[in-house]
């Protein structure tokens, strides 16, 4: 049965792939994000393919945007049936420059080396505001058409950091980790109403954001870039083509016993002990 399906987040490289491939299933899709020229061009691309999309701006901080954006969408499509959370993402000032305090980086003065002493509380809040307060106000303010409803749910995007902290990263794994316990939380809160609420937690992807820190120019990969080789078992990055059978599982009644789960798709990173 074809739903009405809005995904943030879904101008960028993961939450693209996602919405495109729910778009082949049928689905009629609303491509929210903060850009508004990647959005269209999602939309685009699925009309193109014979789909159905509007593409929106949004951004997940500001209710103003979020209403409005969801009156366009029950204008356009109707009232929304399933809800990804995919807008989400790291910032430099809630990040370490060392993965580990040594006594000598105290007197390091190169600019812009940062030790946790340094981090910026803009960049913290910034973090847990774009991953945590993003994923929740969107669910506000689209999650209320869905009470009572038949087949709907909510799809969370956390990390396989939100499982075991990252090094260098405290606000983002911090922050997913608040995705993943809030995934959990409104499953149960959302039990008596028909919503479930799950979430999937991503290994590595190399995408724009963190290509510089994983890759070097030539495509060889950085230190930190075989570290995560070495780390995943199945010793590859993903594609975003890897999220997509879980996504159409979960969104689809196929799951429909199953809420408040946090599926690992990351090549047996979080399993492996490095031992
Ligand atoms: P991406 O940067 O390609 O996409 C993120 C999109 O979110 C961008 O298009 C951006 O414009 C949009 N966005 C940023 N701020 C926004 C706001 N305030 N309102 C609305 N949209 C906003 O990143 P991606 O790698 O595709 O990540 C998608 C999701 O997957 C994120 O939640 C990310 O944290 C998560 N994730 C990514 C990886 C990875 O390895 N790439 C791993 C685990 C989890």
């Amino acid at each position: 049965m074809s739903k009405v399906i809005v995904v943030t987040g879904a101008g960028g490289v993961l939450c693209s792939a996602l919405a495109k491939a729910l778009a082949k299933q049928g689905h009629k899709m609303a491509v929210l994000d903060l850009k508004l020229e990647a959005a269209e061009k999602v939309a685009d691309d699925i009309n193109a393919e014979g789909g159905f999309a509007i593409g929106l701006m949004a951004n997940v901080l500001e209710k103003a945007s979020l209403e409005s954006a969801k009156a366009e969408v029950n204008s356009k499509l109707g009232s929304c049936d399933i809800l990804i959370n995919g807008a989400g993402g790291n910032h430099p000032l809630g990040t370490t420059s060392n993965p580990h305090l040594l006594e000598d980086d105290l007197e390091n003065t190169t600019e812009g080396f940062k030790t946790f002493f340094d981090l910026d509380p803009e960049g913290i809040k910034f973090v847990f505001n774009l991953n945590f307060i993003g994923t929740l106000l969107t669910t506000q303010i689209f999650a209320k058409d869905m009470v009572g409803k038949k087949g709907c749910s909510i799809l969370n995007i956390s990390s396989m950091n939100a499982f075991t902290p990252l090094t260098k990263i405290p606000a983002y794994s911090g922050a997913k980790a608040a995705v993943s316990n809030f995934t959990q939380w409104l499953a149960v809160h959302f039990s008596k109403v028909g919503i479930r609420v799950n979430a999937l937690a991503p290994g590595f992807f190399l995408t724009d954001q963190n290509r510089t820190l994983l890759t070097n120019s030539d495509g060889s990969l950085t230190k930190r870039g075989q570290q995560i080789i070495d780390q995943t078992p199945m010793g590859r990055y993903g594609e975003p083509e890897d999220l997509i059978s879980t996504t159409l599982y979960l969104c689809d009644d196929a799951s429909s016993f199953v809420t408040g789960v946090v599926i690992p798709i990351d090549g047996g990173f979080s399993a492996y002990s490095g031992v």
